[in-house]
């Protein structure tokens, strides 16, 4: 049952007419007309004595009405929004037994601890709100793992400040990460398929691009949702708070910011301060070396663009400046792109990419790079490294590190490791109990989908409720042209892990919508557990996998085996039929293939 855990539990507030009972609002000293803010129950509801009912808050504090007996919610007789006092009635509630008969402090007194919930984990420390501190919860750095957690910790009722240095909210993903880029692959596959319907008798001319009105497009877009976040964030009376912080002690916040520097008392603290950008020690500090924010800035197109890195990141900016029209080379340490994803998968991408890229250099890098008045002079070095060429830009796409160093994390007692990760436990509680962390800065896989799950989980336990992170498996995409994406077991680790799995491969020249798309050199590829048929992984090659994979990301967490896909009836003709296929393949029922019988 959903519901804040309050600094202070009010009690006694109940009349006994009998079973059933009428619970009402019990002493809550001078305060009169209290709004409510959430209603923990509905009519059915089993509750048990001290299980909130509903959540009241002055402008001093928030607390929670618990229900003085065990029993079943019949009638709930308030509702959010409504201004409430002393005796008036909460709900119907028939007893299973006797109403305690605790007195509460009056609002506004020091509030009393409230110990965890009975059912919390042993290891929890008792819930601490507003204990003389300033904020609940502070949460430090609003991307997607530091909004989503503000948001839900705020509509657990507890009070919260957001602290983020830049002036918008959230964070690399929606600034200068996921949505900006995905706005320019956007662009830069219309741009793809009006070249794509040339042999098909439609021949659009060579797009005009004015780069300043796609630069305002993809601002717009991004504005929209940070403008989005902020309007949220004050629904939800989540106090932003614009500047740099710093732990000072394990137990409050220094901010430096426009409006000076400030401290901030905590309860509790979210570290939500992700990654940034890797950058190449022997690079020269020149404007024309850029990372993906400078790329992502779009202030021009760059001629000659070398990009460093064949990672997803560099492949999906290779994919955008390509389509605006620069020559783009790609220099890759690994003798792969994507390293560590199966080649299979990769392969369509590498083949479209050589045929579009100037050139593709696996297994080199990059030693220097020296300015000259027409670009940088880059020298390589590996197994056939290319002469000394020049380009106008050079973007470095190597990685992203975690921020750990940069917030004092010592000042509150918070390990933090070499690389700057700090490690958490199922509940993403750090060493430091009280102090929670998510996101990039807790690991590999830096993704935003992860940050959002394991920020929910961090505010939840804030907030007093049983959560953990146990997220079986989390998908991977690279929106690059074909898309690749992978979910739960990769056939590279099997092998690496000696694994043991069959698959079900489908190809998509067999699929009627990726030929109607001109598109067919995808696949999907299903792994399974030979014995129990239960599905373990997927990747997925061709245009939309990212959205295709999220099906098989449900399969794996519901157990489902072969067959509940095969036989879950797809929409035809769609891409999603592919997945069915796939399971049909590894079954052997598969009519819309001819393969030798299996079994
Ligand atoms: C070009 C690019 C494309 C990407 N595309 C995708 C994608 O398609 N899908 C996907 O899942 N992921 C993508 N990512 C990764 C994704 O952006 C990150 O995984 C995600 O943003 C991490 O979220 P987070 O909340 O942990 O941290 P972040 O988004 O990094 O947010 C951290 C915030 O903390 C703030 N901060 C840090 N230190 C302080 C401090 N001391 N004081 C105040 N504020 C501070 C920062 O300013 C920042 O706003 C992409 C990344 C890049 C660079």
């Amino acid at each position: 049952m959903p519901g804040g855990y309050s600094c202070r539990s009010l009690n006694n507030g109940f009349s006994v007419s009998n079973t059933p009972i009428t619970v009402n609002v019990p002493d809550i000293g001078d305060f009169r007309d209290v709004d409510i803010i959430e209603i923990l129950i509905t009519p059915g509801d089993t509750v048990n004595i001290e299980t909130p009912l509903i959540t009241l808050e002055t402008d001093k504090a928030t607390m929670d009405v618990p229900c003085p007996v065990a029993g079943k919610v019949i009638e709930v007789l308030a509702q959010v929004g409504d201004q409430i006092s002393k005796g008036d009635p909460v709900a119907i509630v028939a007893s299973t037994n006797e109403p305690t008969s605790l007195s509460p402090p009056p609002i506004g007194a020091t509030p009393t601890k409230t110990p965890p919930e009975a059912a919390a984990p042993e290891s929890a420390p008792p819930l601490i709100k507003n204990d003389g501190a300033d904020v609940d919860l502070v949460v430090l750095g609003s991307g997607p793992g530091g909004y989503t957690a503000a948001f839900r910790a705020a509509d657990l009722g507890l009070k919260v400040a957001l602290v983020e240095r830049y002036p918008t909210l959230g964070g690399v993903c929606l600034n200068v990460g996921c949505i900006p880029s995905k706005a320019l692959l956007h662009a830069a596959r219309v741009i793809e398929e009006t070249y794509e319907m040339r042999p098909h008798g439609i021949d659009f001319g060579e797009p005009a691009i004015n780069l300043a009105q796609l630069r305002e497009w993809k601002d717009k877009v991004v504005g929209q949702l940070t403008g989005g976040l902020a309007s949220l964030a004050k629904k939800r009376r989540v106090e932003v708070i614009t500047g740099i912080g710093e732990f000072a002690s394990s137990h409050t916040i220094s901010i430096r910011g426009p409006a000076g520097e400030r401290t901030v008392g905590f309860s509790q603290a979210i570290i939500a301060a992700g990654s940034q950008a890797i950058s190449l020690p022997g690079l020269p500090e020149d404007p024309r070396v850029i990372d993906s924010t400078g790329a992502l800035a779009l202030d021009h197109i760059p001629d000659h663009l070398l990009i460093i890195g064949g990672g997803i990141i560099g492949l999906e900016l290779a994919t955008v400046f390509r389509a605006l029209g620069s020559q783009v080379s790609i220099v890759e340490m690994s003798s792969q792109l994507i390293p560590g994803t199966d080649s299979d998968l990769v392969k369509p991408l590498a083949k479209r990419l050589a045929k579009q890229c100037d050139s593709i250099y696996l297994n080199t890098r990059v030693i220097s790079a020296h300015p000259q008045d027409d670009g940088l002079l880059v020298s390589f070095a590996g197994d056939n490294p290319p002469t000394e060429t020049c380009y106008d830009t050079v973007l470095i796409a190597v990685g992203r590190t975690p921020n750990g160093h940069n917030i004092n994390a010592s000042a509150a007692g918070i390990g933090v490791d070499e690389q700057g990760f700090i490690a958490v436990d199922a509940q993403q509680r750090t060493n430091v109990a009280h102090i929670f962390a998510i996101g990039d800065i807790v690991g590999q896989p830096m993704l935003a989908h992860k940050a959002t799950h394991q920020a929910k989980v961090a505010a939840e336990v804030a907030a007093g409720h049983k959560s953990a992170f146990e997220a079986r498996v989390i998908p991977s995409v690279a929106y690059t042209d074909p898309e690749i994406a992978w979910v739960g077991l990769t056939e590279t680790e099997a092998k690496n892990r000696n694994i043991e799995y069959e698959k079900g491969v489908f190809p998509w020249a067999a699929s009627g919508r990726a030929l109607a798309l001109s598109r067919s050199e995808g696949f999907t590829k299903l792994l399974f557990e030979p014995v129990t048929q239960r599905i373990l992984g997927a990747g997925i090659v061709g245009p939309n996998a990212g959205d295709l994979i999220a099906e098989i990301g449900l399969a794996i967490e519901m157990d489902c085996v072969a067959q509940d896909i095969s036989l879950t009836v797809h929409p035809h003709p769609t891409l999603s039929e592919t997945t069915a296929f796939a399971a049909e393949a590894f079954e052997g029922t598969i009519t819309d293939l001819y393969l030798p019988r299996k079994r």
